[in-house]
């Protein structure tokens, strides 16, 4: 693994203050602000202070790894993950840019790390960044056993990243952009640690007739003027989050994300629909048919789109 010390003070900086840190033994200490931090379990544990939301999420999606961790169905979940998505995910990935033998990769939200131990081989590093400790375990756990070295795995805050800025060559965020009620302080984030040439990309729920009807199964707020007041307002104040089964969850309309981007300082953005076979497994069986249908027919109906941004 590459926890080393070069690799840690290449890469690493305070989430806070952005700042140099420096490292004795497991422990890391900002060379400003004098935080300290801890690596241990074989990731760098970087989370700033978090609010009471974000600290119900974890709790809520570490559950979940925990149990995938204990149960070991991980390695069922990679087979199929291998076999039926990568492709098509990776090739829309490359459309955008390619990588090379010097490329840094990094991945927001990256759970267990799948793409990452797909793709280690082409790149310099891989960068797994996630909130829940059970999802970089198992990804540490599958790495090692690929004997794969060029990795780094950060628990951390995405809204207040440990990265330095100016490294990356390619961000990629799968469904995780919009799970933050602040996507400028976000994108912010994304945009800082991207190198002049680099690209972010991320995939996030379409804005159109479908998220206004079937994702309100699990209370999407669509990111519109007055719409996302009242969503919010139904959603969180009247149904207390009851439908929120992902927790905060925007959807965004193509102009709009360009426009948040383009704030954040990219100087390209380009929207394209995320290919995905539209499965709708999150709808009940007997009203599934026709939604399928729909996405297949109609762009107001398709689920995911891809944002990719220029530095
Ligand atoms: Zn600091």
């Amino acid at each position: 693994m590459s926890l080393d010390k070069k690799t840690i003070l290449n890469y690493i900086c305070c989430p806070i203050c952005k700042s140099d840190v420096s490292q004795t033994g497991t422990r890391l200490t900002c060379k400003t602000c004098g935080k300290i931090f801890t690596v241990s379990n074989g990731y760098v544990r970087m989370m700033s202070d978090s609010t009471n939301d974000i600290k119900l999420s974890i709790r809520k999606w570490d559950e979940l790894y925990k149990k995938q961790f204990d149960d070991q169905t991980f390695y069922q979940d990679f087979k199929v993950y291998k076999e039926r998505y990568f492709d098509s995910v990776y090739s829309q990935i490359k459309l955008e840019k390619k990588l090379s033998k010097n490329s840094i990769y990094l991945e927001i939200g990256c759970g267990p790390f799948f793409i990452g131990q797909l793709i280690a081989n082409e790149c310099k590093m891989i960068v797994g960044v996630d909130f829940c400790p059970h999802a970089l375990m198992i990804a540490k756990k599958m790495l090692d056993e690929k004997s794969i070295k060029n990795y780094l795995l950060i628990q951390a805050d995405i809204l207040a990243l440990p990265v330095k800025s100016n490294t990356v060559d390619l961000i990629y965020g799968g469904g995780v952009i919009e799970h933050f009620n602040d996507t400028k302080k976000c994108l912010s984030e994304l945009y800082r640690v991207t190198k002049q040439g680099g690209v972010s990309i991320n995939t996030v729920p379409c804005l159109n007739i479908g998220s206004l009807t079937y994702r309100q199964v699990w209370g999407n707020i669509p990111n519109f003027p007055v719409l996302r007041q009242f969503a919010e307002f139904i959603h969180i104040h009247i149904l207390r989050g009851k439908h929120m089964v992902f927790g905060y969850e925007l959807s965004f309309l193509p102009s709009h994300l360009t426009k948040l981007h383009t704030e954040a300082k990219f100087r390209k953005t380009t929207v394209k629909n995320f290919e995905i076979e539209p499965e709708f497994n999150f709808i009940p069986k007997t009203m599934r048919a026709p939604f399928v249908y729909l996405a297949k027919k109609s762009p107001l109906f398709w689920p995911m789109i891809k944002v990719s941004a220029f530095k």
